[in-house]
């Protein structure tokens, strides 16, 4: 943590009420698995955990506080209504203490993307904090932002939303002084009801942003005139591909399967950039990586070649060979209905290859369920898929799209993970298979059967 901080500034952030004396922490922590000498211990509710019931623990390993929202005789303590809010205050209390420009980045695809890409390239040159994996909700945001140290010389935040409100008390919390967002699309549609619920909840990173913050926005996205109409008078830099109009645009663009060849041009001026990374959502990403590196203050002739190079995030987009010498993209990580349209998208760049995609069930799409997996399925047909491997009862709708689609694919339905390895155990150099599927689904389980 950065500085000690009084559980009498706790509580009054929180809105609590501190019983006992006063005292300095120097760390807030929410697990009774980590060091908790000197700490005040948050004991958090969840719907399959409950903090208090570690508090004696967390006392004998050395807390020397508690927060609470529950009856408890432990001193000092703070109480407050709500455990998980407090904790949200108390991220933005160590946040406040920040001297390094803080990035703020959410959107319904490529959040982690862009953050791990973005902290990358800075961390070539200075300490980055970030986000750890994909801990970007109303736990791990605070949690990120108590982590923080003083030769920290950026900050980069993915927040992640599944109910209305919460990007509002992350944004609230983290106060970027550079806001990405990636795009809104029907990602967690069950929770926000339509993609403009969607776009207003992560409009909300706008909204509390500093007020001299900048916001870099897709100008390709459907939403993008709905941010531009709550910036506030904040500086805002723009993307797009083809689109002159933007701040950065992406021309002349060679997509294969081995990466893209673009130019980006910016302020009239144009720049070659090669990327090692197939798929046009990669080009969108890149963009926002470099606009969000020139709203850090960086000369944008100087950011194209830092960024030609993105680290591999694991499950997105990963090239592995299986034991039989096919080539599987491992995007298991997760799925939207735009990501998953995205790797396919990818797939069908492999023009020598037979194509094979291993689909999984999306989940939280509510009514859309059955209308977005047949989409899918008949996405998938359109762009020439040969193969479409589906697993379980909801994923087998997109089977029906793509049969109903027509054309020479093939569907297969399976009703397990183990029934589609044993299809695909024999596949060889001649197939690449895309392996795609929400977290839920679980899909790793097929890549690590497969993989040698
Ligand atoms: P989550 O909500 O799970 O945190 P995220 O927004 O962090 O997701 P990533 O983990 O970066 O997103 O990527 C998730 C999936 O979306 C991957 O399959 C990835 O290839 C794909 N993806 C990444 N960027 C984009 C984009 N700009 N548009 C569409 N799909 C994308
Ligand atoms: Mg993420």
């Amino acid at each position: 943590m950065l500085n000690s901080l009084k559980l009498s500034d706790i509580a009054a952030r929180a809105g609590g009420r501190l019983v006992g004396q006063d005292q300095l922490v120097t760390s807030v922590s929410t697990d009774t698995r980590e060091a908790l000498a000197g700490a005040l211990f948050v004991a958090l509710v969840g719907d399959r955990f409950n903090g208090h019931a570690f508090i004696d623990q967390a006392v004998k390993q050395g807390a020397l506080a508690v927060l609470v929202s529950e009856p408890c005789t432990v001193e000092p303590r703070i109480e407050v209504q709500n455990t998980t809010e407090a904790y949200g205050e108390i991220g933005r209390l160590s946040r406040d203490g920040f001297t390094c420009p803080v990035v703020a980045i959410t959107g319904s695809n490529g959040k982690t993307s862009v953050k791990d890409w973005l902290a990358d390239v800075l961390s070539n040159e200075a300490k980055v904090l970030k986000t750890f994996s994909n801990l970007n909700n109303q736990i791990g945001v605070p949690k990120t932002l108590l982590s923080a140290s003083s030769d920290d010389k950026f900050a980069i935040i993915e927040a992640g939303t599944s109910f209305p409100g919460e990007i509002e008390r992350l944004g609230h919390a983290i106060h970027g002084d550079v806001v990405v967002l990636t795009n809104a699309s029907g990602s967690h549609l069950q929770g926000f009801g339509s993609i403009q619920g969607i776009a207003i909840e992560k409009g909300k990173l706008i909204e509390t942003a500093k007020p001299d913050g900048v916001i870099i926005l897709n100008l390709d996205d459907a939403s993008y005139p709905y941010w531009e109409s709550i910036l506030d008078g904040r500086e805002c830099l723009t993307f797009s591909v083809e689109n002159t109009a933007a701040t950065l645009y992406a021309k002349s663009i060679k997509v294969s399967a081995v990466g893209s060849e673009f130019e980006l041009v910016f302020k009239g001026a144009s720049y070659p950039m090669k990327l090692d990374r197939p798929g046009r959502h990669h080009i969108a990403n890149a963009m926002a990586v470099a606009l969000a590196m020139v709203g850090l203050g960086y000369d944008f002739s100087d950011v194209v070649q830092r960024i030609e190079h993105p680290a591999q995030v694991p499950g997105r987009m990963e090239q592995i060979v299986t034991k039989s010498k096919a080539l599987m993209i491992n995007d298991c990580y997760n799925a939207s209905p735009k990501s998953v349209e995205a790797a396919i998208d990818v797939v069908a760049l492999f023009a020598d290859q037979q194509k094979w995609v291993v689909l999984g069930a999306l989940g939280e799409l509510g009514e859309l369920e059955s209308s977005i997996h047949t989409g899918l399925g008949n996405y998938a047909a359109a762009a020439g898929i040969d193969r479409l491997i589906t697993i379980g009862p909801i994923a087998e709708l997109a089977a029906n799209g793509f049969e109903q689609h027509g054309g020479a694919g093939v569907a297969h339905r399976c009703e397990t993970k183990s029934e589609a390895t044993e299809l695909l155990a024999s596949l060889n150099s001649d197939h690449v298979i895309l392996v795609k599927g929400s977290r839920s689904a679980k899909m790793e389980d097929i890549v690590n059967a497969l993989k040698d």
